[in-house]
């Protein structure tokens, strides 16, 4: 095909797509993009910049390809985006005649300094750094009702560990900020008390380290390892469900390090004593410190959160869309940031202030789309915890009986909680096709109708996601 013709084809998707997408998104995501090939084996799309390419792709991927399919008859093997530099261009022209029309900023420049990075410490350099995002710290944490109590606790624990709350324990549903708390706690002490040790790690870790201790017979560097610390960090103990030997050897971990007056920090989905199959002294210990939880965050924090979030974007979000959005978007903070992103992406792309109208339909379309935002890794986590099954298993190709529920049951909430195409799915667990999928969809459906427990479990799992009950 000439180019031409590639390019009156294109058009035809176009039209295709704005009748499919809506007019409006398709002025806002698609009319600024080209063809560059369009042949059986690929659609490839120019686009102005990597955000619009990753935010299309997410959003818009299938209709592209339907609308394909149906002007041209074929669906392409790949679907590609490159970045043009003349919609790049175009874009960055837009964007500088928006800003030259506000009013200039009267405060003079600021003196421009290269960045300067924060030293880490020398001897911190091992293994007790590379595990911390440095972006959790307890200075951005945006502190509300819903979170205060256990902020307070986290600074005092990180000014004066082992001191006042011991063990601590945060509890709280997913995206709420127990895994920033944590790594703030533990950020704050390395820069703070660089001599005290301080190590953070997930049950997962804690459990994988044991077994591999117990395997190659080196059970006493485990020990030396975890009850010669200042502080130890456990996250997402709930991993450790039915998991007795861990639970033990954590156990003995946790009363090997508070005799010596250290400092334990623990956080899970659930409060201690919701914890199934757990081992009582176990739980015990949890509650012995303090119990803090965290809540889903009410109006105010959320337009701090907001307004935190969006850094440098912020002058794209007029205070009027911030207040709006601070309404509507009453979720998890995780997800709260995933709207945000989209929605810069979309000021990105439009080179403008976002006007209300815009981001209430953005917003209705970016609910409608909603169940996407739970992620296949999250329901992985929280079956594996359930199941005391491993991440290895459920990845396999065992049939036994647990670990085939487990699996199935997986690929079922992936089906009623996110948009991924069934292919999608069958790959991310453990490369399935997706007739297997399907199998495993039906299955469990009917398997709910006759099986109450399961149907609480599974009801169960989509509450520690914080999606709505599918059973
Ligand atoms: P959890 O471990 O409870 O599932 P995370 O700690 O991973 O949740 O938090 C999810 C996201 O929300 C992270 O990007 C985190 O930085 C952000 N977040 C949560 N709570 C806050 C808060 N109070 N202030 C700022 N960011 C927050
Ligand atoms: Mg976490």
């Amino acid at each position: 095909m000439t180019h031409a013709v590639v390019k009156e084809a294109w058009e035809k998707v176009q039209a295709e797509l704005e009748r499919t997408i809506g007019e409006q998104n398709f002025h806002l995501y698609l009319k600024n993009t080209l063809i560059v090939q369009l042949n059986p084996d690929i659609a490839e799309i120019g686009v102005p910049n990597l955000t619009i390419a990753d935010f299309v792709e997410d959003r818009f991927a299938n209709d592209i390809m339907a609308s394909i399919e149906r002007v041209q008859g074929y669906r392409p093997a790949t679907l590609k985006f490159s970045i043009n530099g003349h919609l790049f261009r175009r874009l960055r022209e837009r964007e500088r005649a928006n800003r030259d029309e506000r009013p200039v900023d009267p405060a003079p420049e600021a003196p421009r300094t290269t960045p300067r990075r924060e030293p880490i410490p020398r001897r911190r350099l091992n293994a007790q750094v590379f595990n911390l995002n440095p972006r959790y710290r307890l200075d951005n944490f945006v502190v509300g009702p819903s979170n205060k109590l256990a902020f307070n606790c986290a600074v005092e624990v990180a000014t004066r560990p082992g001191r006042t709350y011991n063990p601590m324990f945060i509890y709280g549903g997913c995206g709420l900020g127990k895994t920033h708390l944590l790594q703030g706690i533990a950020n704050a002490l390395l820069q703070r008390h660089e001599n005290l040790h301080t190590l953070y790690v997930s049950a997962e870790y804690f459990v994988n380290q044991y077994v591999q201790a117990l395997t190659s017979n080196a059970i006493e560097q485990f020990r030396a390892r975890f009850r010669n610390l200042d502080v130890l960090i456990v996250d997402d103990i709930h991993f450790l469900r039915g998991k007795e030997k861990s639970q033990e050897e954590l156990l003995h971990t946790l009363a090997a390090l508070e005799t010596q007056g250290k400092q334990i920090v623990l956080a899970s989905d659930l409060h201690p004593k919701e914890l199934e199959e757990f081992k009582q002294s176990l739980q015990s210990r949890f509650v012995q410190g303090m119990v803090a939880q965290l809540n889903t965050p009410q109006f105010d924090t959320r337009l701090a959160l907001i307004k935190s979030k969006l850094g440098p974007h912020r002058e794209r979000f007029p205070d009027g869309v911030v207040s709006f959005l601070a309404e509507k978007l009453d979720c998890n903070i995780r997800e709260l940031e995933g709207y945000l992103t989209q929605l810069s992406a979309l000021a990105a792309m439009t080179g403008d202030k976002l006007s209300l109208p815009l981001v209430q339909q953005a917003l209705t379309d970016f609910l409608a789309h909603r169940r996407r935002l739970v992620e296949l890794s999250d329901i992985e986590n929280v079956v594996i915890a359930h199941f005391g099954v491993t991440s290895e298993q459920l990845h396999g190709r065992v049939r036994k009986r647990n670990i085939a529920i487990a699996r199935q049951v997986c690929m079922y909430l992936a089906r009623q909680l996110t948009q991924h195409s069934l292919k999608e799915i069958g790959r991310f667990f453990g490369g399935k096709n997706h007739t297997t999928v399907v199998f495993a969809e039906q299955k469990i459906t009917s398997a709910i109708e006759e099986d109450p427990e399961l149907k609480a479990t599974v009801n169960r799992l989509s509450r520690q996601l914080n999606a709505p009950e599918t059973a």
